[in-house]
């Protein structure tokens, strides 16, 4: 089993505070090194996300073989529920 625990962490540029790194590389002024760090932390978060995503819809899809009918996961978000 893994469990992770999610916290909410909010991190800003002391430089840039306005900077987001949803608008990418592009938007990083001047080579900021803790733009390029809050980049690098967004770029974790969502890979980490997608491969959350992915398993779950590993096991759904699994789950739907009669053999593995024994566990049931909650289905993956923006799928109805059957
Ligand atoms: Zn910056």
């Amino acid at each position: 089993m893994l469990r992770i625990r999610m916290k909410t962490w909010t991190g800003r540029c002391p430089r840039h505070p306005r900077y987001r790194p949803v608008d990418g590389l592009g938007a990083i002024k001047g080579g900021c090194r803790y733009c390029w760090k809050l980049l690098k932390i967004h770029q974790a978060y969502e890979t980490l996300l997608d491969e959350i995503v992915s398993f779950d819809d590993a096991i759904w899809e699994a789950s739907e073989n009669p053999a593995m009918r024994l566990y049931r996961p909650a289905p993956p978000r923006g799928r109805a529920t059957a």
